[in-house]
């Protein structure tokens, strides 16, 4: 007989059926055993008694995790036992028979409370029993079912999904790479892609026209608590648009997941306003401010354009002008020669999207004119040498008739984390390092076996090692 899922039981009244699980407690009554089994959907009660002694007598053993299959009986429960705060409360399952699949040790933490009140070191070292969590299994579904949306929506406007490579070569978006060396081309390194921002416009030269990836993006920045050095962006790209364009896709996309998916929440304005950089930071001090009327209410989605934001920023520190989005964001002139001379004057046409008080999407149209895209890298700071091999290849493409083109990304964690109303980011992962960039339930980062190092040709400070430690 197969199984079935603990939701699909109430059908199955009157029939023997096989459910199999989890026992999430079990409750001694005497002559009388009752175990609520779980399984992915949720709760079934099951009934044990000294009638199938075999069952009853297992029962009797199993403790709490062990993983069972239990073939019984679907029947009614009797009136006052049933239990309408679970979906299967008006049945339970007469058991007739039980395997035990596998025996469990105690959990090192309850998994039937929503955890946040336990240390999150040891729910990482152990995520896999802390994702049994209801609250975490939710999470991923809902993550699930927003992927899922993103994709059937964008593939019905016409959008492609492209996956682009994961080894490749440094795209700056202001953070440091991780890299990865080569094996077959000693002291050469490959970059993990802080986004695939480069590729997404080689795509529109191949003519490509609408494209989207559900990408993960890697960057190595110094540990703050809520940042993780791998993320999920949902990132586009288009060919022949507007800035208007582009943001109108977003929002109705946005629109209609919370509209399907969390029908419960309230979006303060559609439209999305649009408001002025300037603005905002005169308003608010903050190109991402919270705009909610009420901030008590959970349900509340302000969502908002911030547009017209600077081209470039002064970093002190390095004494040179950089580009507030990244350098592929086209200026508001083409006159480089009005660039050059005021480069704190020029607007971008770059566009984020707000969502109370978190930036959870960027985009911008592009420069696809060699000689300005050149020049910004050169006022950012580039020598003429080092724009040829950072950024050749780009600009070679763009000599091949490129199609004006923009996009976005926008990150799904932080989206997920306000709907779901969870207070970080790691809530609405499956696998989160710590704030510290560590993975505790894997050990990693990790020594290397000294034959991999030698096979890559690298060296390591083995003091440098020590003293991390
Ligand atoms: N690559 C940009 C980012 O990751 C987004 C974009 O400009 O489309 O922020």
């Amino acid at each position: 007989m197969n199984r079935i899922l603990t939701s699909q039981t109430p059908d199955h009244k009157g029939e023997v059926v096989v459910i199999a699980g989890w026992v999430h407690t079990r409750r001694d009554h005497g002559k009388i055993t009752f175990l609520d089994m779980r399984d992915r959907e949720g709760l079934v009660q099951v009934v044990c008694t000294p009638q199938a002694k075999d069952a009853y007598e297992t029962a009797q053993k199993a403790r709490t995790e062990w993983v069972l299959r239990i073939e019984g009986m679907v029947q009614e429960r009797p009136e006052g036992t049933k239990n309408p705060d679970i979906a299967t409360g008006t049945i339970e399952i007469v058991a007739q028979a039980i395997t035990v699949y596998s025996q469990a040790k105690t959990l090192p933490f309850a998994i039937d409370t929503d955890g946040y009140e336990i240390g999150e070191e040891k729910r990482l070292q152990y995520r896999y029993l802390d994702l049994r969590r209801p609250r975490l299994l939710h999470n991923l579904v809902s993550r699930h079912r927003v992927l899922q949306f993103m994709r059937d929506f964008l593939s019905k406007e016409g959008f492609i999904e492209i996956e682009t490579p994961i080894l490749t070569k440094s795209t700056p978006e202001g953070a440091r790479d991780f890299v990865v060396p080569s094996r077959l081309y000693p002291g050469t390194f490959y970059a993990l892609p802080q986004s695939p921002q480069q590729y997404k416009q080689l795509l529109q030269v191949a003519g490509i026209e609408r494209y989207f990836q559900i990408a993960r993006c890697f960057r190595d920045e110094d540990p703050r608590a809520d940042r993780q050095p791998e993320f999920t962006q949902l990132d586009i790209e288009m060919s022949f648009v507007t800035q208007e364009e582009i943001m109108e896709v977003i929002e109705r996309l946005y629109t209609d997941i919370v509209k399907t998916l969390f029908p419960e929440k309230r979006i303060q304005k559609s439209p999305f306003p649009r408001h002025n950089y300037k603005d905002v930071m005169e308003k608010y001090n903050s190109d991402k401010p919270d705009l909610r009327e009420n901030k008590e209410d959970p349900n509340e989605l302000a969502f908002a354009f911030v547009v017209n934001f600077p081209m470039f920023e002064w970093k002190k520190q390095e004494n040179r002008w950089d580009a507030v989005h990244h350098p592929f964001t086209r200026p508001q002139t083409e006159n480089i020669e009005a660039i050059k001379k005021d480069p704190g004057s020029i607007l971008a046409f770059q566009y984020d999207l707000v969502l109370n008080g978190y930036e959870i999407a960027g985009g911008s149209l592009r420069t696809y004119r060699p000689d300005l895209l050149a020049g910004v890298f050169e006022l950012m700071g580039n020598k003429k040498e080092d724009i040829q091999t950072k950024f050749g290849h780009l600009l070679e493409a763009f000599e091949y008739g490129v199609p004006p083109h923009g996009g976005i990304a926008s990150g799904l964690e932080r989206f997920l984390a306000v709907l779901l109303g969870e207070p970080n980011i790691r809530e609405v992962m499956a696998f989160p390092k710590t704030g510290d960039s560590r993975d505790l339930m894997m050990h990693a980062p990790s020594e290397l076996d000294p034959v991999q190092l030698k096979e890559l040709g690298i060296e390591t400070k083995k003091k440098l090692a020590q003293k991390k430690k």
